[in-house]
């Protein structure tokens, strides 16, 4: 309900809950299965390592309650973590936020005037449509293709017919919510257009350091540091409550986002910068994240098998490189929607459907679901898949 006494800004009135908002409100019942939000693995979380930091840190630096400017030496942390990844950087085009998603609000807000031009493909993450929202923009959406990620034609043939848009927002890597990886001419293809049309690449990478198969390839930054500007986080490498993450731009953007930083939230949470470079420094952070790599491939696979076992001539999917999600595709007949409202009712099990994903009003993708597996534990995932089965078969979908 608006507030009778006094008007909220224009925006909101075009800003209703999504379905998403409606359908996640039943998620907490303890007896729900979830694959439905992006969690890791609650046990996987180093709680003990931070508690060991975090008495380390306050015992030495009392600043760290103290306003301070951002933390250099995580910046320098953050450095050698791209160069794990193939990027060369330096900790002067290192910019610390409060995680990838106020990474993405911030460039946005350095990019887009209220209604200007945007590219998005069909399917892209909720949050950065919810950030786009203040800005009325004018969207053009191209297909996103179910294995190869944005329609690289249509972009083509949009620019080539004189669209010209602020930004183009992509995630290369552990797509959310399609799950799959642009493969390298993509990427390379993606870069050559932005060079000749001039406009900046947002990569946004929460799962760039989740790989799970041998040969990841570069992100976009580590093919062009003038055009991509990347968003990368600790929120699922660490912990995301830490809300802590970083991007990486050109160093002359740093003064107008330092602006826009301290407009938003002044600085991001000095004790989480301290602790987070206390766990680099004394723990070790790479066998932490060979760790998460080893279970979260471990769940990935069992979600196959348990998908094989119910759905074998009846699904479609691929085993996701990177990341947190399996895209999952039923026939087309299946309702995903009406399926999802009777699986929270009767099989107490939850996933989002497909087509909630969409940047248009289009039901492209509502016989598909996303499905976390980072989550549960494997006797879990093999319940909930056997409840979604149940649940298809109960509303005559099989
Ligand atoms: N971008 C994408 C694609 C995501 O999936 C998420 C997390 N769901 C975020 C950004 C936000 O991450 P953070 O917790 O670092 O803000």
């Amino acid at each position: 309900m608006p507030p009778s006494n006094f008007q909220l800004a224009g925006w909101t009135t075009r800003n209703h809950p999504s379905v998403m908002e409606r359908m996640l409100r039943g998620l907490s019942d303890p007896q729900m299965i979830s694959f439905a939000l992006g969690l890791p693995a609650p046990e996987l979380l180093p709680a003990k390592e931070f508690a060991v930091c975090l008495d380390r840190v306050l015992q030495k630096n009392a600043v760290s309650l103290q306003y301070q400017p951002p933390l250099r030496s995580l910046k320098s942390h953050i450095v050698r973590l791209m160069k794990t990844r193939g990027v060369e950087t330096s900790e002067d085009n290192v910019f610390l936020t409060s995680g990838a998603q106020q990474g993405a609000n911030l460039l946005v807000h350095l990019l887009l005037n209220v209604r200007g031009d945007v590219i998005l493909e069909e399917k892209t993450y909720t949050g950065f449509q919810q950030i786009l929202k203040p800005f009325d923009p004018r969207i053009f959406v191209i297909p996103s293709l179910p294995n190869t990620g944005f329609d690289l034609e249509a972009l083509s043939d949009l620019l080539a017919s004189g669209v010209r848009p602020t930004f183009f927002y992509t995630v290369a890597d552990g797509h959310n919510p399609l799950s799959l990886n642009l493969d390298l001419v993509k990427r390379q293809s993606l870069i050559r257009l932005a060079r000749a049309y001039k406009f900046p690449i947002i990569e946004d990478d929460p799962y760039g350091f989740l790989n799970y198969d041998e040969m990841p390839l570069p992100p976009l930054l580590a093919l062009d540091s003038e055009f991509v500007l990347y968003v990368g986080t600790f929120s699922k490498i660490l912990a995301p409550t830490l809300r802590t993450g970083w991007v990486i731009v050109p160093e002359e953007l740093m003064r107008q986002l330092g602006s826009l930083k301290e407009a938003a939230d002044i600085n991001t949470a000095t004790l989480n910068q301290f602790l987070i470079n206390e766990f680099f420094e004394t723990q070790d952070f790479t066998s932490h994240l060979l760790n998460l790599k080893t279970e979260y491939a471990r769940r990935r696979n069992s979600l196959s098998e348990a998908l094989i076992e119910k759905f074998q001539s009846f699904a479609r999917w691929q085993n996701p490189a990177n990341g947190l999600f399996t895209w999952l595709e039923f026939p087309e007949w299946v309702d995903t929607e009406k399926l999802l409202e009777h699986a929270l009712a009767y099989q107490k099990v939850a996933f989002i459907p497909g087509h909630l994903f969409n940047v248009s009003e289009s039901r492209a993708g509502s016989n598909c679901v996303r499905l976390n597996f980072t989550h549960a534990r494997t006797e879990t995932i093999f319940d909930g898949v056997g409840k979604i089965a149940s649940a298809i078969e109960e509303i005559g979908f099989r």
